[in-house]
């Protein structure tokens, strides 16, 4: 048994599924997870030291590498002067004032410990206000393990609340409706029916997890007037896209403005952190001030403040950080596809600032998508042969990739290179399967 097969098995005993976050055990690539020790700039390293050129970025935060040293610093300061104090801290306040400054839509924020927790806040905000009940989400997209959200159409067809885990009884998510995503005419129908009952809509204003499927700006913007024209809230779930397609989000980028943004990933740099906020009437329905009860005992917590205020800090210190981001994702997906067309194998991509997905097929999906047989053991070959040459990508076909700062030209041309031998290795299984 290798080392990492050994604390695998160990894990296993004492954790269910040896994990604490299912996509981490490797169920749809196959294979033992990697234990890692170790990460500096673009790198991973496993208990054995081997380096992995990295390309998940922990799911988002580390937009400028592992281990910043300046992060690293701020941390070990904070450590000295103190953990935890459980009462207001001036480092808050100045996470909030950064928060306000960046994201343009957000006049007051809120603290929470993850995007799960901020999501729920969120929707029990938004149902408040508007004194209604209804969500309408959109199929395919995450927005944390929050209990009415955990549902999902099936191949894109309107379904009203099942739920999609046990433990949720189908009371808790009669109020969630599911639409296709980029499907104007489904929400104009939605909205025509229940015109009173919305309470909010919420969306991941470019989807990262279903893969990385981009909106259609038309489709953004039927968003926004639905809203407006039934006085429903529009919550855009940027967990994913805040800060990492642009220093706005996703509404800067597409110049839409939702009435509360959800925030995650990048504001810890890489501590547990999540945010809500929008426009300071809305956000005084919370308690104190207001009748929404939501608290944390750990909310604000200065070290998570510490390091989350640092990465927002050289994100806008950084100069045309979301063009090159960009030029990275075009570079390596450019180089990645040469190399599997030269194998005649499909493979297509999208990407948005450091965002990025690619799938084994001509197309690009526009929506909720399910991987063909043939899809799927494509990028089970792919997975498994980058990660022998030291090349780690996300354990599954239907999660995003994770462009960093920290990621060279270099880096990127011996992914490329690396592939080339890995989609060889591929074509058995292209002529076995015809
Ligand atoms: C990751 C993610 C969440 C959940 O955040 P956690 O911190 O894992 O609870 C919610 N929404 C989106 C869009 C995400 O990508």
């Amino acid at each position: 048994m290798t080392t990492q097969q050994a604390l695998f098995t160990e894990a296993l005993q004492y954790i269910p599924g040896g994990v604490n976050s299912p996509v981490r055990a490797f169920s749809s690539v196959g294979g033992t997870p990697i234990f890692f020790k170790r990460a500096q700039g673009a790198h991973l390293f496993d208990t054995n030291n081997q380096q992995y050129i990295d390309y998940v970025g922990s799911w988002g935060p580390m937009i400028m590498g592992h281990n910043h040293p300046k992060i690293q610093k701020k941390l070990t300061e904070q450590i000295i002067l103190g953990l935890s104090f459980g009462s207001p801290t001036a480092l808050e306040t100045k996470m909030a004032k950064k928060i306000t400054q960046m994201i343009p839509s957000i006049q007051q924020v809120r603290m929470v410990n993850s995007g799960t927790e901020a999501v729920m806040s969120a929707i029990r905000l938004a149902r408040a206000y508007t004194k209604r009940h209804k969500i309408i989400k959109f199929s395919g997209c995450y927005h944390g393990h929050v209990d009415t959200l955990l549902v999902q159409a099936g191949s894109g067809a309107l379904t009203c609340g099942i739920p999609d885990s046990a433990g949720i009884p189908e009371a808790v998510t009669q109020d969630t409706l599911v639409l296709p995503y980029n499907d104007i005419s489904a929400l104009k129908s939605i909205f025509t029916q229940y015109a009173t009952e919305i309470a909010a809509v919420i969306i991941e204003p470019i989807a990262g997890n279903m893969n990385c499927v981009i909106p259609d700006i038309q489709f953004l913007q039927a968003l926004r007037d639905y809203c407006t024209q039934y006085d429903a809230l529009l919550l855009f779930d940027e967990v994913m896209t805040g800060f990492r397609v642009h220093s706005g989000g996703a509404q800067a980028r597409y110049q839409i403005m939702p009435d509360l943004t959800i925030l995650g990933k990048i504001i810890g740099g890489g501590m547990p952190v999540g945010a809500f906020g929008g426009r300071q009437e809305i956000m005084s329905y919370l308690a104190p001030l207001g009748p929404v009860y939501q608290a944390g005992t750990l909310s604000g917590n200065p070290m998570a403040m510490a390091a989350g205020l640092q990465n927002l800090i050289l994100i806008q210190e950084t100069k045309n950080l979301y063009d090159e981001l960009e030029a990275r994702c075009q570079h390596l997906l450019q180089g990645l596809q040469e190399h599997a067309h030269a194998h005649h194998i499909p493979f297509s991509f999208n990407y948005a600032g450091g965002l990025f997905g690619f799938f084994f097929s001509d197309q690009t999906p526009k929506t909720s998508h399910t991987l063909t047989t043939d899809q799927k053991n494509y990028f089970k070959l792919f997975f498994h042969g980058m990660l022998k040459k030291g090349i780690y990508f996300a354990p599954s076909p239907y999660e995003a990739g994770f462009m960093s700062f920290a990621h060279t030209t270099d880096l990127i041309n011996e992914t490329i290179q690396a592939s080339q031998s890995v989609f060889e290795t591929m074509t058995t299984y292209h002529t076995s399967s015809i």
